[in-house]
């Protein structure tokens, strides 16, 4: 046989045929390599810049007394957690993290994941299987669409916070799936957007309609509410949501994700979500950490954090002309891929790191610069982007 004449059917030939489409529509990505700290200001490949991509919101990552509470607490339990939570990997740091996060989310317990696409793909296939419906807002979360099509159950997707739709889908539920779970997914604070889900009315609509509700805090836990528990505490529906999952690795500033809810739903977890069961604990020092930044999150330096950063909001939509934001996620919708590409360059070059969203993190044709301001950036610095923008725009 002649070899030479054989397709190349070598995986990097396939990979790079692939990757040469993305880069054609403008979907392909790179790494950057940051050589600083965490902070508002980063440097990149030598060039200091001034950072509006974070998810940071209270400046946690960079604050000492995480580094101190990390690097105490591996000095005490040492690098790694050698095994799975259920083997050897449960230390007192993970045990006491559960405890302290039961307690701020006012539930029975919590158990957490080593990351929050864990536990959304780990717990809604463990709660949800074939015979059963999930129904998702159609701005969820990929971890949440993955867990949902990993669980076997039929799936339907409702115009993002549209109640009426998501309504209809419940009835067919129970029309059709008349001894199947109900399952309703989305977020509190939607991560590319940064609006907020109606959870009023969609707690309403689930109990009307005897489904669940699993509630996706990722971008609220530590910034809203009285006690910084998320949009459920600050509505006080929090006891009315059976599932609450959020992460460690935003507000947080650490990394990590977990699940708040009854002790059966958490003792079942611990069983059967298979992220759960089967991965490595994260490292007890890491465990730490996230008690040292909810130890911050619920003292006077956390609600000051939180007072800045709702200052700093103030002065982005003044700069702006943008009126009052509903989160710190603040998305700049430019449409085309290649528009929020070009504005991205021009906002680096001039010394702003704002990152261009594109497909498929968002919809096609939905590309926006997204903006996330924390508490730890100063006024100039918000002026000074406002002005960039304004430029650049
Ligand atoms: C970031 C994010 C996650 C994933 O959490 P990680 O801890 O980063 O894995 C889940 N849901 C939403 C809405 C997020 O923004």
């Amino acid at each position: 046989m002649d070899v030479q004449h054989s397709p190349d059917r070598s995986l990097d030939h396939s990979l790079n045929l692939a990757l040469a489409g993305l880069e054609q529509q403008q979907l392909s990505r790179r790494l950057r390599v940051i050589d600083s700290m965490q902070g508002t200001r980063i440097t990149i490949s030598g060039r200091e810049l001034s950072n509006f991509s974070s998810n940071d919101y209270l400046g946690l990552a960079a604050h000492p007394a995480l580094a101190e509470a990390m690097s105490r607490a591996a000095s005490r339990w040492g690098g790694g957690s050698t095994a799975s939570r259920l083997i050897c990997g449960t230390t007192a740091e993970h045990a006491d993290l559960e405890e302290e996060l039961a307690a701020v989310k006012g539930t029975e317990a919590a158990l957490v994941f080593s990351s929050g696409v864990a536990a959304a793909t780990g717990t809604i296939p463990a709660l949800v299987r074939r015979g059963d419906v999930v129904i998702l807002d159609k701005l969820a979360h990929a971890c949440l669409i993955d867990g949902a099509r990993a669980s076997g159950a039929k799936m339907r997707v409702f115009p993002h916070n549209d109640l009426e739709k998501l309504e209809s889908h419940l009835k067919w539920a129970l029309e059709t799936h008349p001894s199947g779970k109900i399952l309703i997914v989305t977020e509190s604070v939607f991560s590319m957007d940064g609006d907020l889900a109606p959870l009023k009315e969609i707690v309403e609509l689930k109990e009307k309609h005897g489904a669940l509700l699993f509630l996706d805090e990722a971008h609220a836990v530590g910034v809203r509410g009285a006690g910084a528990q998320g949009l459920a505490g600050e509505l006080g529906l929090g006891d009315r949501i059976e599932i609450q999952m959020g992460t460690l690795g935003k507000a947080l500033g650490v990394s990590g994700g977990y699940i708040a809810g009854s002790r059966t739903l958490v003792d079942f977890l611990i069983n059967k979500a298979r992220s759960f069961v089967f991965s490595t604990a994260p490292s007890p020092a890491v465990a730490a950490a996230c008690r040292a930044a909810l130890r911050i999150v619920h003292s006077q330096e956390g609600d000051a954090l939180r007072a800045r950063l709702r200052e700093n909001l103030r002065c982005l939509s003044a700069g702006l002309n943008m009126g009052e934001l509903p989160s710190a996620i603040v998305p700049l919708i430019r449409g085309s891929e290649e528009s929020a590409l070009a504005e991205a360059g021009r906002l680096l070059e001039s010394g702003f790191f704002v990152p261009a969203i594109r497909y498929p993190t968002v919809p096609r044709n939905t590309a926006r610069l997204r903006i996330t301001v924390s508490a730890a950036h100063s006024a100039k610095q918000i002026q000074a982007l406002c002005k960039a923008l304004a430029h650049h725009g």
